[in-house]
C-alpha cells in the first residue's frame, strides 16, 4: 500500500486548552511519520482559503474567526504533515467525529471538545477529509522544503 499524507492542526481552542503535547503524542504513537511541522498564526487570507470549500455554509464566517484564534485568546494553531499508509483514516480516526457529542470517547474531540451555543463545533483539530484535500491543504499550509 502507498504512503500517504495529511494535513493536521491543533486548531487554537486546542492551544488554549493546553492539550497540543497530548495530541501531538498520540498521534506521533501511531504508525504514522511526522513529516512537517510549525507554529502558525493564522491570516483572514489563510483561514478563507483553508475553508475555501465551505464558502456558502451558514457557519463560515464563524469557522474563519476560530481558526484565526479570534474565539480563543488569538493563539495560534500547530500546523503538522503525517505521512504513512491509510494516513487521512487514521488520524481522521485519531480526531474522531466532527460533531465532538458524536466523536469516540477516546478520540481527541470526544474527549475535549464541545458544541458552542452558537452552534460551532469546537472540536481542536482539523484533519484533511481525502486525499485530494489533503494535498491541497498540504500544499497551502507548507512551502516544499519545509516537509521531509
Ligand atoms: N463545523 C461546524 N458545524 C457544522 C459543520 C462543521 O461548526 O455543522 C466546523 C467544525 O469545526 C469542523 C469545520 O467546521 O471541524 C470544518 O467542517 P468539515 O465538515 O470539513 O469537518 P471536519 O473535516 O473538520 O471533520
Ligand atoms: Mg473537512
Amino acid at each position: 500500500m502507498k504512503a500517504e499524507s495529511v494535513l493536521v492542526l491543533i486548531k487554537p481552542d486546542g492551544m488554549q486548552k493546553a492539550i497540543a503535547g497530548e495530541v501531538i503524542s498520540q498521534f506521533l504513537n501511531s504508525d504514522l511519520k511526522l513529516t512537517g511541522m510549525k507554529l502558525v498564526q493564522v491570516s483572514l487570507k489563510l483561514a478563507q482559503s483553508h475553508y475555501g470549500h465551505l464558502r456558502g455554509k451558514f457557519f463560515f464566517k464563524e469557522i474563519v474567526s476560530y481558526l484565526m484564534g479570534d474565539l480563543h485568546g488569538k493563539n495560534p494553531v500547530v500546523a503538522m504533515v503525517f505521512t504513512g499508509t491509510d494516513a487521512v483514516a487514521k488520524a481522521r480516526r485519531m480526531a474522531g467525529a466532527t460533531n465532538p457529542e458524536e466523536a469516540d470517547p477516546r478520540s481527541v474531540r470526544g474527549k475535549f471538545g464541545r458544541v458552542t451555543t452558537k452552534g460551532v463545533f469546537e472540536n481542536l483539530v482539523h484533519v484533511s477529509s481525502d486525499i485530494t484535500e489533503a494535498r491541497r491543504e498540504i500544499a497551502l499550509w507548507f512551502k516544499k522544503e519545509e516537509t521531509i
